[in-house]
């Protein structure tokens, strides 16, 4: 068979689509992937090395198919009195989001969301053949709570995405918005808090009381700086959770994935005390930003959304090509004027001003 036979048999909702694809580019700066830039601490990979090779011993068998043991430290390291059925763990917090659209969502269903936020939202709605509906958030990118119902109620989605705070302008959600939300969702609302360790709002979890259709859904992508193991998980109502097994596939989560995230959960204070350090960077380029003459959108995330790019620069892709030459690569989310900065560590973060510098100059 010729590729364009193959190219005619993928699903006709899929020929349109462009699959993700942040640039993974061997450059010595990479601020474009949210990562915490400071790698797992010494005693979390002196007990991996132990407890790798144990797990590895007995990989003639299948792993728990419920990961108990991990979901009990997650439910552990949430704390509010999650018990272990509230909690559920996948490959990635994507891999969550897929799952609660399979649940949730499929042919003849939709997903709403407001934009900008994760591009990966839409992504997985469309790739489960739920159908997407978007409505806009304001100038500055935040929510109000009157015009985020009303949407609900117009567009009537069995599954609702907010992400708290919002990838990729790093805005905080006011939980007035979640709550006015939640009184006229006909269905799901997931609250993607990948980034809540790093946020100065207190999360979202403890409004899971009274609220069975509200799920919070978090990784250890980011602040655990745990990217490579790939472990997303969940906080919901234990019916959700019976929902998800349906989807599920049987020993979705590796022996070794599970043993190395019981182990990095462990360490996580040690983990995120990194915290402190990504935020005082964060905090330096929204004011170094602006000191070079650009916009910058208040973000209680480990990124800044910047934009309004002084002088004779044309565009954001322009700013994105001639900072990669100079050895740095940031994210443009697509965004037209605004492109996506991670706080990376204090020399990262010099190199990054000192390119930008040098290219709005
Ligand atoms: C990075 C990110 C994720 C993380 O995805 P993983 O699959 O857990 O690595 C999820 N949601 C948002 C909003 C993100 O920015």
């Amino acid at each position: 068979m010729t590729a364009t036979s193959i190219a005619a048999l993928v699903r006709e909702d899929l020929r349109g689509l462009t699959a993700y694809g942040a640039p993974q580019l061997d450059v010595p700066v990479r601020l474009n992937t949210n990562e915490n830039p400071w790698p797992p601490p010494e005693p979390l990979l002196a007990e991996m090395a132990v407890a790798l090779p144990r797990a590895a011993a007995e990989l003639n068998r299948y792993p728990d198919r419920e990961a108990l043991a991990l979901r009990a430290a997650l439910a552990g390291y949430l704390g509010g009195g999650l018990d272990v059925a509230q909690v559920w763990a996948a490959n990635g917090s994507n891999e969550v989001l897929q799952q609660i659209l399979q649940a949730f969502g499929g042919p003849g269903r939709r997903a709403l969301g407001f934009v900008p936020s994760y591009s990966m939202h839409r992504l997985i709605a469309l790739t489960t053949a739920t159908s997407w509906v978007q409505a806009a958030r304001d100038a500055d990118f935040g929510l109000q709570p009157a015009a985020a119902a009303a949407a609900v109620v117009a567009h009537a989605p069995d599954v609702v995405f907010l992400a708290a705070p919002n990838n990729p302008t790093g805005t905080a959600l006011d939980p007035a918005v979640l709550t006015a939300i939640l009184e006229v969702a006909p269905g799901i609302v997931v609250v993607d808090e990948a980034y809540a360790e790093f946020a100065s709002r207190p999360s979202l979890l403890p409004m899971l009381r009274g609220h069975p259709r509200l799920l919070l859904t978090r990784t250890m992508s980011k602040a655990f700086a745990f990217a490579g193991a790939r472990l997303g998980y969940l906080a919901a109502d234990p019916a959700v959770i019976d929902a998800l097994h349906l989807v599920r596939l049987p020993y979705h989560l590796s022996a070794l994935t599970q043993a190395a995230a019981v182990v990095a959960l462990r360490h996580a204070e040690e983990t995120l005390a990194t915290v402190a350090r990504v935020r005082e960077q964060r905090d330096r380029l929204l004011t170094a930003l602006p000191a070079l003459g650009c916009t910058v959108v208040p973000s209680d995330g480990n990124f800044v959304l910047f934009g309004g790019f002084p002088g004779a620069v044309p565009d954001a892709p322009t700013v994105w090509h001639r900072l990669l030459q100079r050895g740095v690569l940031v994210r443009d989310v697509g965004l037209p004027g605004w492109l996506r900065v991670t706080a990376g560590r204090p020399a990262e973060v010099d190199a990054f001003l000192a390119a930008l510098e040098g290219v709005l100059s």
